[in-house]
């Protein structure tokens, strides 16, 4: 058995004797011009501690000021996943020492959070399902310890404290996810409508987006929870999913031996496959809230909210039910075109434009999408544009060109990373749009298939596009296909 269906076998015996409970921490980055509470610039990769103050440094006597665009885009991301907005929410700060927090602490929300109560609707095999989000929270980054890039990185750790306050939001999930799959699919949607509403990057290798997954087991049929492990610092979707299918087989192994799983943190090495053990829970810091003395609590008014949420875009699941409804596309197409709201909007622009979108839809599924796939490119690196594609659409369409041609193009494209209308003023392919040529091709394949003919003429119209097949091959796929078509049928029909 290959390794990955031993794993699949593995999890559904687990899944016989034991329900896994599973909640996710996502931490999300606000794209926010400066810091959470001081006037330094939010950019990532400057040169180390360049972006700094005394008051993201916390020094005596610095005070906090908070910002009013990490609010309204803190509210603009509750409102999308269906968190209700508390009008006064309050800041609190977390104690704790480290290296590369040097204030001593960190300005969080505690018990009066900004948002609470929303949720998210993902897929599973069972059909739709609600993931409960208990609250989303404003608070702040904290620096940065690296340890290695040094000749002295052996013995020296070195601290970059430009991320010192940037703006973060936390999304907490109810433990109502039941598999990897639903953690996976929860991540994805999340990701998806915050990149929509415009207020992160996302950008996991950058850690605008980082996520913590608790996850314990309990026997089926138990209300009660099983003690949790918390899987920190996974840098992509698909490794905490692995995370998790690891964690899922450790603690069942420990279970059914009757052993206990020790409540800790554990990091997932992703070189390895495995978790492992980084500090117990047992001994972990007491934070110590109390409200933040330097900070009034923040309204929201009514007011402002209805203003910010004003800005609400049209969301993922809105948008391709709309665009399913007005172009007459396919779901499958419509999710790969709403993959980013720039390829929606891009798509729209070209659709409206176009002589058929449908076309335009097929083509990016069917041409632009694997060609993306074998060069491992996102479709935001495609070389055709929508505009390009939208032209490649209408040039299949009138029958200007064969799809055999077409596919040579973009083969053209991909190889020299130019759009389609480029290449195609270029290499504007030869096409045999002479009828006596045709029709001697035509000919002569009639000639060679009497079986299809006689099927034809029994009234199997259908047999037409084997003539077109054929007589398109016969013309090294040169030929006008919309003439060839009316040529063939005229032949077959006399
Ligand atoms: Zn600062």
């Amino acid at each position: 058995m290959a390794a990955a269906e031993t794993l699949v076998a593995s999890l559904q015996d687990v899944y016989t004797r034991w329900e896994p409970v599973i909640g996710l921490e996502v931490h999300v980055q606000l794209l926010t011009q400066t810091k959470a509470f001081c006037g330094c610039p939010n950019v990532y990769g400057a040169p180390p501690n360049t972006n700094i103050c005394p008051t993201c440094l916390g020094l005596p006597g610095a005070l906090p000021v908070l910002n009013r665009q990490a609010v309204e885009f803190a509210t603009l991301a509750a409102a999308a996943i269906g968190c209700e907005i508390r009008e006064t929410s309050i800041f609190a700060r977390k104690n704790y020492f480290y290296p590369d927090s040097p204030k001593g602490y960190q300005i969080s929300q505690y018990d009066k959070p900004i948002a609470e109560h929303g949720s998210l609707t993902v897929p599973t095999p069972a059909g739709p399902k609600r993931i409960g989000i208990t609250r989303l929270h404003m608070e702040e980054d904290a620096g940065k310890s690296i340890h290695d890039g040094f000749a002295d990185s052996a013995i020296r750790t070195y601290v970059d404290l430009n991320r010192c306050g940037t703006p973060l939001v936390e999304i907490v999930s109810e433990p109502d996810l039941r598999t990897p799959d639903e953690a996976f699919e929860y991540l994805t949607l999340l990701k998806e409508i915050l990149l929509y509403t415009g207020v992160s990057d996302c950008n996991m290798e950058e850690g605008s987006l980082r996520c913590d997954a608790n996850i314990s087991l309990r026997p089926r049929g138990q209300q009660q929870f099983g003690t949790k492990a918390e899987v920190k610092n996974v840098n992509s979707f698909r490794f905490i999913r692995a995370a998790l299918e690891y964690e899922i087989l450790r603690q069942a192994e420990l279970l059914d031996a009757g052993e206990r799983v020790v409540q800790e943190t554990r990091l997932y090495n992703s070189a390895e496959g495995r978790t492992y053990s980084m500090r117990s829970k047992e001994a972990a810091h007491d934070y110590r809230y109390f409200p933040e003395p330097d900070l009034t609590p923040l309204i929201v008014s009514p007011a402002w909210k209805a203003e910010i949420l004003s800005r609400m875009p049209e969301l993922p699941e809105a948008r391709r039910a709309r665009m399913i409804a007005d172009y007459g596309i396919a779901a499958q197409d419509a999710a790969t075109l709403t993959n980013s709201r720039a390829l929606a909007d891009q798509f729209e622009v070209a659709a409206k434009s176009a002589r058929s979108p449908r076309r335009v839809a097929n083509l990016l599924n069917s041409e632009i999408i694997s060609r993306l796939r074998l060069k491992n490119l996102e479709l935001e690196q495609s070389p055709v544009s929508m505009a390009g594609l939208a032209k490649a659409a209408d040039l299949a369409e009138s029958g200007d060109l064969s799809s055999k041609q077409l596919k040579q193009l973009f083969d053209i494209c991909f190889e020299t990373s130019e759009d389609f209308p480029a290449v195609y003023e270029r290499e504007k392919p030869q096409q045999i749009s002479d009828t006596s040529a045709l029709e001697a091709i035509i000919d002569e394949v009639i000639a060679s298939n009497p079986k299809q003919v006689e099927q034809y003429r029994g009234g199997k119209k259908t047999v037409a596009a084997f003539f077109v097949g054929q007589a398109m091959k016969a013309s090294k796929g040169q030929a006008n296909p919309a003439l060839l078509g009316d040529l063939i049928a005229k032949k077959l029909d006399a």
